[in-house]
């Protein structure tokens, strides 16, 4: 049997690498005082429908829908965002103090064509700050973001940036845009977009259509005020935190409720799919799903691409040994102490781990050398006999004579905290 097309297992040694970047980027969220939500993977559908648009490839292709054994229509989730506004709705939140700061990671799941980097199933970190609209907090929630990403030490990366407006200056730009489609040769199924979200014609890749839009109207040309002081102040405090972007007047999400600050994370060392992150402000989200007329901020990151990213970029990360101190013993009453001692390391805070099995001196020293551990005790019924085992400093190779007694603390206090 194989796993389903589309996903893959994450196997030991490479898990410990996934696990590394995954903890590494709710870190940052963590210590900037954003609270987790722990909610369901799979939600009534209309949540999603409503939440991310019936409109948007996500919902109209690419959900795994599914009718319960009662009736109920519901989806594994595509994203977090949704999902997490729902609970934010449902719990009140918004009745404490505003914005609500919270994150998320877990599984996501995409009817997709499955290619490097593109998954049936994969795993999102979302963070989202909801309730103030101000731009200091859209700058707040970037700069995470790419904080997450230096904490991994990763530097090939860019941050995208624009303005999508908001309903005081969309509306009218949104015409101006299908007025100048309209005039261009496009297929019917571009056509049939370009009714539906023309937004999204200017964001298609293929190089017939990107030649034809090349004096297209942008929508960062035709900010309100309003917008254009938001998209300013955002800026400027990005600078004041040290971050860096490019201007991506083109860019474009999934999600039909995106207004102001819209953004993109893009790794260039991953080809195709080079999208680790994305997000941006969706003020109509909340309304939408039938929750008090709030704003919000936030993005989702994909832990899978980043991982990616982090071999691109040759990083060692989460490569560290996971065992200090390795427990050899020679014969059945070697092997008691062997076992106690092992309780005595892992109970202390150390990550210890013995041999099972009678695997012979050899055998034992592999495993033990396989291991990774610092540390090496070999107790033989010899050197029992005289009360004494040897602890072995696997990287200078040295070699002391403890006595039992101190066995513990001796091995406690070589391995380090
Ligand atoms: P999105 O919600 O589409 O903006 O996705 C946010 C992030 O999740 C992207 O930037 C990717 O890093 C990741 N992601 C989205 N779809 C997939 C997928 N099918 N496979 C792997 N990662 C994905």
């Amino acid at each position: 049997m194989t796993a389903p097309k589309g996903t893959f297992d994450i196997l030991p040694p490479d898990s410990a690498r996934f696990l590394a970047v995954r903890d590494t980027l709710t870190a940052r969220l963590r210590r900037a005082g954003y609270g987790y939500i722990e909610a369901p993977a799979f939600e009534n559908t209309e949540v999603f429908s409503r939440g991310v648009g019936e409109s948007t490839d996500v919902v109209s292709k690419e959900m795994y829908t599914f009718t319960d054994r009662g009736g109920r229509s519901l989806t594994l989730r595509p994203e977090l965002t949704a999902g997490l506004m729902r609970a934010f709705i449902e719990h009140r939140l918004y009745d404490g103090a505003l914005p609500v700061k919270i994150w998320s990671v877990g599984s996501a799941f995409r009817y997709e064509r499955p290619q490097a980097g593109r998954y049936r199933h994969f795993t999102q970190v979302d963070c989202e700050a909801l309730g103030v609209d101000d731009p200091a907090l859209d700058a707040e929630v970037v700069a995470l973001g790419v904080q997450g990403f230096r904490d991994l030490g990763l530097t090939d990366f860019e941050l995208l940036l624009t303005s999508l407006g908001d309903a005081t200056c969309r509306p009218q730009y949104r015409e101006l845009l299908v007025g100048y489609l309209t005039k261009l040769d496009l297929d019917e199924e571009t056509r049939r977009r370009a009714e539906i979200n023309p937004l999204r014609v200017l964001d298609d890749k293929r190089p017939e259509v990107q030649a034809q839009l090349d004096d297209a109207p942008l929508m960062v040309d035709h900010l309100s005020d309003s917008t254009k002081a938001h998209y300013d102040a955002v800026r400027q405090h990005l600078t004041d935190l040290g971050v860096t972007w490019t201007e991506a007047p083109r860019l474009v999400r999934g999600l039909d409720y995106y207004t102001k600050t819209t953004f993109e994370f893009v790794h260039h060392g991953l080809g195709a799919q080079s999208a680790i992150g994305g997000g941006g402000r969706y003020d109509g989200l909340s309304a939408a799903l039938g929750g008090p007329d709030l704003s919000g901020i936030g993005y989702a990151v994909g832990v899978d691409r980043t991982l990616l990213a982090v071999q691109a970029e040759g990083l060692d990360i989460g490569t560290a040994s996971a065992v200090q101190a390795f427990v050899v013993p020679l014969g059945a009453e070697a092997k008691r102490l062997a076992v106690r001692l092992v309780g005595q390391l892992r109970e202390d805070g150390v990550a210890a781990d013995t041999v099972y099995g009678d695997r012979g001196l050899k055998g034992a020293m592999k495993a033990a050398d396989r291991s990774g551990a610092t540390h090496v005790v070999i107790v033989g019924d010899r050197d029992l006999a005289e009360g004494v085992a040897q602890l072995k400093d696997m990287r200078t190779g040295e070699q002391t004579t403890v006595p039992i007694g101190d066995l513990f603390p001796t091995v406690r206090a070589a391995v380090g905290p």
